[in-house]
């Protein structure tokens, strides 16, 4: 088809493949490990989970640097997750939900905090705080045929050698497949979607200059600088 100009499909590396995974939406889970939610000043039992999302090309696999936002004086790190999707669908069981997983990364959900803050105490939407550019360096996606289907493994986060966060999948208050069944309660699921499932305790501010180096057992390590 022709269009008025080009624009460019956002794509993530996959691990051991030529081919590039094309991103469709990103979506993002709220509080999913009780001891986040308690540090976030949140209920941590299990309510339903909630969601927001980030456009497209904030996901991205980082070359060694991630640009510091404008807009903020307390960027803050969540270390997370993420699963790309190879299938969709609407109102998926929970098996239908794991057989739509094609692949793992680690993240970072970048949150301007005090834009944050102020948009919970305003009752504003969050997209400010974020859904900004760059807000989702990941990994290189790793096939679930190479990991097996991950329900434990520590998840953990440094800032310059210094441990931050510090979790195991194990403690996700909403699973991978129970994420993905509930969000295809709001939305058409489709391949190429992308969903960062929460962050661990532990979340602060990462500043110019920092080195970020977060892992999953079983999946890798995201290693970057903020510039
Ligand atoms: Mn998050």
């Amino acid at each position: 088809m022709k269009t008025i100009f080009e624009l460019k499909q956002v794509t993530l590396p996959v691990q051991g493949e030529d081919a590039q995974f094309p991103v469709n939406r990103v979506y993002c889970v709220g509080r999913n490990y009780a001891e986040h939610a308690k540090e976030m000043g949140a209920d941590p039992s299990r309510e339903a989970p909630f969601f927001f999302g980030k456009p497209a090309d904030a996901v991205f696999m980082p070359a060694g640097k991630v640009p510091y936002p404008t807009r903020t004086k307390d960027l803050h790190h969540e270390v997370e997750l993420v699963v790309a999707l190879k299938a969709g669908g609407s109102s998926l069981t929970l098996e239908q939900a794991r057989d739509a997983v094609y692949a793992y990364a680690v993240g970072i959900d970048f949150t301007r905090r005090d834009l944050q803050a102020d948009a919970k105490k305003q009752g504003r939407p969050w997209d400010t705080a974020k859904g900004f550019d760059c807000s989702g360096p990941v990994t290189a996606l790793v096939p679930v045929s190479k990991t097996g289907w991950l329900d434990k493994g520590a998840i953990t986060l440094s800032l310059n050698g210094q441990p931050k966060q510090r979790g195991d999948l194990s403690d996700l208050i909403w699973k991978v497949d129970e994420i993905i069944a509930e969000l295809s309660t709001y939305y058409t699921l489709k391949a190429g979607d992308v969903i960062f499932t929460g962050t661990p305790a532990g979340v602060g501010a990462a500043n110019q200059g920092d080195e970020v180096d977060a892992a999953i057992e079983g999946v890798g390590r995201l290693v970057f600088k903020m510039a």
